[in-house]
């Protein structure tokens, strides 16, 4: 790193997408001046996330973020299940919380956006674009972190230092990767997933606001996206095509996922990517911390990639923010760290993966790309274990749950569900207002069992 030191920070964030502007936000609510460093020149407009559960708009009210999101956004209330056209159950989230009472749609470079504003307009906080973090040494005392940064526009270098660095930099992590930390999992070899956003009424032909068509071949995830008629339409292909070739042959999928064909539509947005299940070794090494895709990433099935982002970085910003006040010992943020990623191997992955395999109806159903069978692609990418969950029986305990979502009891414990992957909300009591602990408690439904869902 042979540049001047142009600057040093108590924090800086790598990333500003979702995740590191909550982090950052949350720091700067404790009066933790934050640098966050972003690649790209504005924030990432690709399609991505849509939904957000309660116990991620908790997460937004904390950051004094939710009103706005709220008005950006639409209520995403009634999650139907449909095969072969028929709908064999629903979800709905009209009631069971005070606060937030229904899931909400906001495409995500919307919530980027607000977060944004939110932090550089009311917090000594800034965020600095067309900076693309390159190389980082943690120095020998383990106090500071360097980092170099290139300008991709002009290749002008800038170095920083800061006392704490966090990767929010996704699921390719140039932190992770350059502080070695291994992101183990897989990520599944045959399919790539596309996300479309259109403009199709689907409501005229029963589409509820958010739609699972399960089928092997042809599954899709239909969720409107704003009041404006955007639809999100999400679906599979075999793995390897690019982006044009998606494109030129999108009637071929929208045929088998519209409820009537043929239509007109309007493509607005397209974007493949390829689906993980991968979790790093660690989220803390020394001075460094990963948090949201940077530390995990899961196939988006069920929505829970930026909700179970959101989860870390509200706990890590207060937690590293009272760590550094005084209040708190380093400590702390191995609790956060181990905390999180039990959550994630233990609830979020496996519940992701369930959902992809229920809207594939894997187990029991064809599979021309043997996206579930365990050959020696599958053993190449020590993904047994989890084909493993894909048996002929399922069919029956799938026939079970759609039956079981027709009570509205069972409907509450399946959103409930969702909870159990937020930290226990006096995790840091004894370093914060014990008022915001007791308030934050008040915000949670109590936490049900539910379907497997
Ligand atoms: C099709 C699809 C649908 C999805 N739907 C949902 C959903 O409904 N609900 C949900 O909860 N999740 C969903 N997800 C997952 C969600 O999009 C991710 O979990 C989320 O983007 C993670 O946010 P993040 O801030 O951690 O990372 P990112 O959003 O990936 O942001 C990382 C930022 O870091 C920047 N960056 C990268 N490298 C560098 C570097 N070296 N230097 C500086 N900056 C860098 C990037 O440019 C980017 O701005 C979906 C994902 C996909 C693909």
């Amino acid at each position: 790193m042979g540049s001047a030191i142009t600057e040093h920070r108590r924090v800086i964030v790598v990333g500003a997408g979702p995740v590191g502007l909550t982090t950052a936000t949350n720091l700067a609510r404790l009066g933790v001046s934050v640098l966050v460093l972003e690649r790209h020149h504005e924030v990432d407009q690709s399609p991505r996330a849509a939904s957000y559960q309660p116990c991620a708009q908790a997460e937004l009210l904390e950051t004094g973020t939710l009103e706005d999101v709220k008005k950006a956004s639409i209520i995403n209330d009634v999650l139907s299940f449909w095969i072969k056209g028929q709908r064999v159950a629903h979800v709905e989230k009209r009631e069971g919380g005070s606060i937030f009472p229904a899931g909400i749609n906001c495409p995500q470079p919307k919530l980027a956006e607000i977060l944004l504003h939110h932090l550089t307009t009311k917090y000594n906080s800034d965020v600095r674009f067309n900076q693309k973090v390159i190389e980082i040494e943690q120095n020998a005392d383990g106090s500071q972190v360097s980092l170099l940064a290139i300008d991709p526009a002009t290749d002008e270098e800038t170095k920083y230092t800061c006392d704490w660095l966090v990767g929010a930099d996704g699921a390719g992590s140039s932190v992770r990767k350059l502080s070695k930390i291994p992101f183990e999992g897989f990520s599944w070899p045959k399919e790539d997933f596309v996300a479309t956003n259109l403009r199709y009424d689907f409501f005229q032909h029963g589409f509820t606001t958010a739609n699972f068509i399960m089928d092997p071949v042809h599954w899709a995830v239909v969720t409107i996206l704003d009041s404006t008629g955007l639809w999100r339409c999400a679906f599979g292909v075999r793995a390897g095509l690019t982006n044009e070739e998606i494109q030129a042959e999108l009637d071929q999928h929208y045929k088998h996922i519209f409820p009537v064909w043929p239509v007109e539509y309007e493509l607005v947005q397209l974007n493949k990517y390829k689906p993980h299940q991968r979790c790093a070794q660690t989220f803390r090494k020394g001075r460094v911390l990963l948090v949201g895709d940077a530390a995990h990433s899961n196939n988006p099935i069920g929505g829970l990639g930026l909700t179970t982002g959101l989860l870390d970085a509200g706990p890590l910003g207060r937690a590293l923010g009272a760590v550094i006040s005084g209040r708190a010992p380093e400590a702390l943020l191995d609790i956060w760290a181990s905390s999180r990623r039990d959550k994630w191997l233990n609830f979020t992955n496996a519940f992701s993966i369930e959902n992809k395999r229920l809207i594939q109806r894997a187990g029991y159903s064809d599979d021309p790309l043997g996206i579930w069978k365990i050959d020696d692609v599958a053993r190449d990418h020590q993904m047994e274990q989890w084909l493993a969950t894909a048996t002929p029986e399922k069919e029956q305990a799938d026939l079970n749950l759609y039956k079981a979502l027709e009570d509205p009891q069972a409907q509450l414990s399946s959103r409930m569900k969702q909870w159990e992957i937020t930290m226990d909300p006096t995790w840091m009591a004894e370093y914060e207002d014990p008022e915001l602990v007791k308030y934050r408690i008040s915000l949670r439904p109590m936490v049900l069992s539910a379907p497997n869902l």
